[in-house]
């Protein structure tokens, strides 16, 4: 008597290599540094100081210009108040009431702002 085979069909393995996830590699760009002013207020000097450009990141001082600002034109009024329109245009010549500005040797961007108000 001839048994049949019994045929057990074994599922084959295939050796198969490990999937790796590579993360996508994304290329990101330069940052782009904003020329912000680095601070306002009472804590940055009349005076040029050292600071860190924000553009070129140039290390070294800065050179300050005066700008007119909210503390000129206050100034403008008091003084149109005060001497009935006289003397009202030193609020602009004079440099008191003005901001300083602070800007980099190299490139001229704004650093830093002081703010009379
Ligand atoms: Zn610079």
């Amino acid at each position: 008597m001839v048994q049949p085979a019994v045929v057990v069909a074994q599922p084959a393995v295939v050796a198969q290599p490990p999937v790796v996830v590579q993360p996508a590699v994304v290329v990101q760009p330069a940052a782009v540094v904003v020329a912000a002013p680095m601070a306002l207020g009472g804590d940055i000097p009349m005076h040029s100081f050292c600071a860190t450009c924000p553009s070129c990141h140039h290390v070294g001082m800065t050179y300050t210009e005066r700008k007119t600002g909210k503390a000129t034109h206050f100034f403008f009024i008091f003084l149109c108040l005060l001497t009935a329109g006289l003397l009202s245009c030193c609020a602009y010549i004079l440099d008191y009431s003005k901001d300083y500005v602070h800007k980099c040797t190299a490139c001229h961007t704004v650093v830093a702002v002081r703010k009379r108000m």
